[in-house]
């Protein structure tokens, strides 16, 4: 690592002692599942991964979480950390880690009723409303068993080099099913009052203890807030985080929430550090290190959260996919350069529970370790790059990386292309971060940017480039439709960008991401404009906060209190031709929050929609065999896209044969994911 700035980031970068061992620095690595633990070649693939993020400066990682116990997986064929043989494939993963300079925790996590299989088991024989299978009601031998698998599991952990472990308690897992009335309604020694209901997660710390070495660490992963009815009481959780205290834990994680809590708890629209608080309190109440969790993303954040004592560590997991050198270019100064996780879940969490290997939207590296190596190339060329979105911001940066003289070329005066619309609406200010991010590599790496002119045929084939790429995205597509041309009707970019203005009665003609966002960014509002940042960011976390209904205070048992709705700011149609749910084509991890936001605010959602025109007086629809007419003062196109590849006809007629990537090569499901992926690998080729 290079030389750390102590007085920028004191807090963040200050070592600590757990008994014998160090954390050298602050920052923990949070748990995520990858899908590379059931890869092929995955053991070898994670060693990668994980010795990148110790290099990158993580002072203790944790892995994904692994079951102790057979039954204990989420999915049938999923990787259980519970024979000999699976624990010695994980040697090369903590020799890696090690030989950076890491610690690395090994997460042990029961499914509990969170099973999609047959053979769940829980507390009670209560299906959970996320998972298909009602699982069996432990016995008292099953509740015995699994307590000695997690001892089993943390001993074998220690014996192959794991560091520690974390007993993941919280997100509604087995042990969490424990401890909560909703999901525990046993009335023997295991079940009832609290105390009986906490022993099956005393008992695991306890065991886990008993089982290994006094250096070893264990964290224990305890819901500070459950955000679902029939949740902890403050006094529980206290009880709690003092019994694991008392049975040998060493340190205190931050869980927020369950899986089948209907409040976002990481999402891009939750605010920064919003759940600090909550480990300040508990950290006021128990002896051992605390850990802040959720949606910290940014050094400066993480600073602040230590230096107000909220908490002594501070967990962040989706930001080490985004950038494994976090912490390292923190110590150095470099903070412009760290590529920022948006918290957008779509490569990472949307794809792993699709049953695929986790990636990051901003560094398609991440989880591709050992297939995507950015190397030198052996000849330096010269490239042009045509289009300042994020497919040809990847490219751009990935080809000078390796070495090339790169031009990047587009017809606006800044850089951006349609992450300029993103950020601007209300709940995706982050992907900002990624332009800042882009923004400062270019600089770095010395592209020349020739911004606010069109590139033509011409000046590319006169700048003799070796390769020309088409990164020149896309253009909304228009309605055939009569009255389109009226001027009611705006396109969303016209919308998004504050080109056109849009009336108190809106029609929104397509329903995919992009029309939820205008619908979004339409119906939000109602305060006036916040006097600075600080203000402003307080001002969202207070509507936030209010919007979903949490107590951060946790003077009611789960956090809940009723969500209070702003004025709604307008009245809205959302409409599609499909004659599905309008939105559940939405991602997977985010798609409920957009719906059921929207839907509190009292936009009407109708699908099956067919257009017929646009008249002095609305949008006139028919919806089966019924005609009606939307009294609406705007009608704004989300219609999707049309490829904008003006470029390629004139360049191959001059004998140019450009690389397509991103929108340029296919509109259709374009997602910056894809964009900027294809203009990264598109630069290894070069
Ligand atoms: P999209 O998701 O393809 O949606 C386009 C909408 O327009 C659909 O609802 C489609 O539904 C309708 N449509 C298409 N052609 C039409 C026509 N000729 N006449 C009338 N309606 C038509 O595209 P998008 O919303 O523009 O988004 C572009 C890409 O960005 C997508 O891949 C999207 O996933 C991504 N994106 C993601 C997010 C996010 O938050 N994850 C946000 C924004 C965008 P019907 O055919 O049923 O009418
Ligand atoms: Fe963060 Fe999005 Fe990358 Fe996931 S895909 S790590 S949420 S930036």
């Amino acid at each position: 690592m290079p030389a750390a700035e102590p007085a920028r980031y004191p807090h963040l970068l200050a070592p600590l002692a757990l008994g014998e061992v160090v954390l050298r620095n602050r920052v923990v690595m949070g748990s995520m599942h990858t899908g590379l633990e059931e890869a092929p070649d995955g053991h070898r693939r994670l060693a990668a991964y994980y010795a990148e993020r110790a290099r990158g400066g993580a002072a203790l990682i944790v892995s994904g979480g692994l079951s102790p116990s057979p039954e204990g997986v989420q999915w049938a064929g999923m990787t259980a950390f519970c024979s000999d043989d699976e624990a010695e494939r994980h040697r090369p993963i903590t020799a890696a880690v090690h030989a950076e300079g890491g610690l690395i925790a090994l997460q042990l996590l029961h499914a509990g009723r969170y099973a999609h299989h047959a053979d769940g088991l829980a507390p009670s024989a209560l299906k959970s409303p996320v998972s298909p299978a009602t699982p069996r009601a432990m016995t008292e031998d099953d509740i015995e068993r699994t307590l000695d698998d997690y001892a089993a599991a943390a001993a074998r952990a220690e014996g192959v080099g794991y560091d520690g472990v974390e007993v993941m308690g919280s997100e509604g897992y087995l042990i969490h099913q424990f401890l909560s009335l909703r999901a525990n309604q046993r009335s023997d020694a295991w079940g009832g009052a609290y105390a009986n209901r906490m022993r099956f997660a005393v008992e695991a710390v306890r065991r886990t203890r008993g089982r290994t070495s006094a250096r070893f660490i264990i964290v224990y992963r305890l819901s500070m807030l459950d955000l679902v009815e029939g949740g902890s009481t403050w006094a529980e959780i206290v009880a709690l985080a003092r019994a694991v205290e008392a049975a040998g834990a060493t340190l205190v994680n931050t869980g927020i929430g369950w899986h089948e809590t209907r409040v976002p708890t990481i999402a891009t629209m939750v605010p920064r550090a919003l759940f600090a608080g909550v480990a300040r309190r508990l950290r006021g109440e128990i002896g051992l290190p605390v850990v802040a969790s959720n949606r910290i993303n940014d050094a400066a954040v993480a600073e602040a959260v230590l230096a107000a004592g909220d908490a002594d560590l501070v967990s962040m997991a989706r930001p080490f996919l985004a950038d494994p050198d976090f912490v390292a270019k923190a110590a150095a100064g470099r903070v412009a350069e760290i590529n920022t996780c948006i918290a957008c879940n779509q490569a990472c969490l949307d794809e792993s529970f699709a049953g695929r290997v986790s990636s990051c939207m901003v560094n398609p590296r991440a989880c591709r370790e050992t297939e995507i190596v950015v190397v030198p190339a052996r000849v330096r060329r010269r490239i042009a790059v045509v289009g300042a979105g994020p497919a040809g911001l990847a490219c751009a940066v990935t080809a000078a990386e390796r070495g090339h003289e790169v031009t990047l070329f587009d017809s606006e005066p800044h850089i951006g292309g349609q992450f300029n619309l993103a950020r601007l609406v209300p709940g995706k200010e982050e992907f900002g971060e990624t332009l800042r991010y882009f923004g400062r590599r270019l600089a770095l790496l010395g592209v020349e940017q020739r911004l606010g002119r069109a590139a033509t045929a011409a000046d590319l084939v006169a700048g003799r480039f070796a390769h020309v790429v088409l990164a020149t995205g896309v253009t909304p597509r228009l309605l055939d439709l009569p009255g389109a041309g009226d001027p009611k009707v705006a396109s969303y970019a016209d919308v998004i960008a504050g080109r056109r203005e849009v009336g108190a009665r809106v029609a929104i003609v397509g329903a995919g991401g992009i029309g939820f966002d205008v619908a979004e960014l339409l119906t939000h509002g109602g305060e006036g404009a916040a006097p600075d940042a600080a203000a402003a960011a307080s001002g969202e976390a207070a509507r936030f906060v209010a919007e979903w209904g949490i107590d951060l205070g946790s003077s009611v048992a789960g956090g809940l209190v009723p969500p209070v709705s702003s004025k709604p700011v307008r009245q809205l149609w959302l409409l599609q031709r499909k004659p599905e749910r309008v939105g559940a084509g939405l991602a997977r991890t985010t798609g409920w929050i957009r719906r059921t936001l929207l839907a509190r605010r009292g936009v009407q959602m109708l699908a099956g929609v067919d257009y017929e025109r646009v008249g002095p007086h609305g949008l006139h629809i028919r919806i089966g065999e019924q005609s009606r007419l939307l009294e609406v003062d705007s009608i704004v196109l989300c219609t999707g896209q049309e490829p904008l590849r003006v470029l390629e006809a004139p360049l191959r007629a001059a004998g140019t044969i450009p690389v397509l990537v991103g929108g340029a090569r296919h509109a259709g499901e374009l997602d910056a994911v894809r964009a900027i992926r294809e203009g990264t690998l598109a630069a290894m080729d070069f």
